[in-house]
């Protein structure tokens, strides 16, 4: 039985690596649809509106070639970085500092000091401030790794994700700490393109619809084609502009989609509602602190490292929350 053969390698059968590799190429499939519909967008204000407008208007036909040129060089590029940037992962030097787990009570400390040793043996000292509920550090029995704040398991990539905002199946990646501000940017100009091609399309699908109602032969296919890729962008311009609002009041507000799941928690909510800078501060943490670089697909100027994260509580503040949270308050 060739297919029952185990790899050498990765100790699994020729079986289970054909279903993970099919597994992965059909995870790519939502990245297909979303490039077809930026070529649908791309089809409506290049070739339906703005070519046709030189022989009319040739200065309006040429600003029109150009913002669509920039708008879609946006698009698809922090749309393949949000696909390939890996949104970070916990580091295997990452773990707490023995000495500092336990109190001299027995009991778990709730305010671990970690280190993290990286590979020429420096060690960074960082604090968490998110623990199990018996104060033990956060464990991932997945990964087998200690888990840095806000770091989830993510079940489709199989691993720990570094601020993990959420598990995104049109980029078949995750959203985390290292790709965030591709995949918002990404939200943001793929709206624009979306808003441009929807306004500027108007008088294309008008001559679309008239070729269609009056017309036969190729002219009508070529209308109908237009008609359908010019609805399919409005309908996505319509989605993402829900996306967008959305991702805008996370970032303004300090904090992620799972986050926002888990502020209904009593217990949890006075922990996420730490990670709010206020909304300036909040903004450069995703985007960067110079302003230059906020709508470019850089992450220059991003502070951290996705393993430790400001907090607008200090040390103290943190025992009175605890102290309450313990005594039921
Ligand atoms: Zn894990
Ligand atoms: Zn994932």
């Amino acid at each position: 039985m060739f297919l029952e053969r185990i790899c050498i390698q990765c100790q699994k059968s020729c079986i289970e690596n054909a279903g993970l590799f099919c597994t992965r190429a059909f995870g790519f499939l939502p990245c297909f649809f979303v490039l077809v519909i930026i070529a649908c967008g791309y089809y409506v204000t290049t070739v339906a509106t703005f070519i046709p407008l030189l022989s009319s208007s040739l200065v309006g036909g040429i600003l029109g070639l150009v913002v669509t040129q920039l708008l879609a060089l946006n698009i698809v590029i922090n749309f393949l970085l949000s696909v390939v940037c890996d949104p970070g992962g916990v580091p295997s030097s990452w773990k707490p500092k023995e000495s500092m787990m336990k109190t001299t009570r027995g009991s778990w400390s709730r305010k671990v000091q970690l280190v993290q040793t990286d590979s020429t043996g420096d060690v960074q000292p960082t604090m968490t401030w998110e623990f199990k509920r018996n104060g033990a550090p956060r464990f991932c029995r997945y990964c087998a790794t200690y888990k840095p704040d806000r770091t989830h398991h993510c079940r489709s990539c199989k691993r720990c994700i570094l601020k993990m905002d959420h598990h995104c199946p049109w980029i078949n990646n995750c959203v985390g700490f290292y790709n965030q501000k591709f995949f918002i940017l990404f939200v943001y100009y793929a709206f624009l393109g979306c808003l441009f091609a929807s306004v500027t399309g108007v008088m294309a699908l008008k001559r679309a619809l008239f070729i269609i109602g009056e017309e036969e032969g190729k002219q009508v296919v070529v209308a109908a084609i237009q008609v359908i890729c010019y609805c399919l962008t409005t309908i996505f311009g319509l989605a993402l502009l829900f996306f967008a609002v959305f991702h805008t009041m996370l970032v303004l507000k300090g904090r992620t989609t799972i986050e926002m799941h888990e502020i209904r928690d009593p217990a949890r909510a006075r922990m996420v509602r730490k990670y709010n800078l206020g909304w300036k501060r909040n903004w450069k943490k995703v985007f960067g602190n110079n302003w230059l670089y906020w709508f470019l697909p850089v992450r220059w100027s991003i502070d951290g490292d996705g393993l430790s994260f400001e907090s607008n509580m200090d040390e103290q503040q943190m025992s009175l929350v605890e102290s309450a949270n313990e005594e039921g308050v």
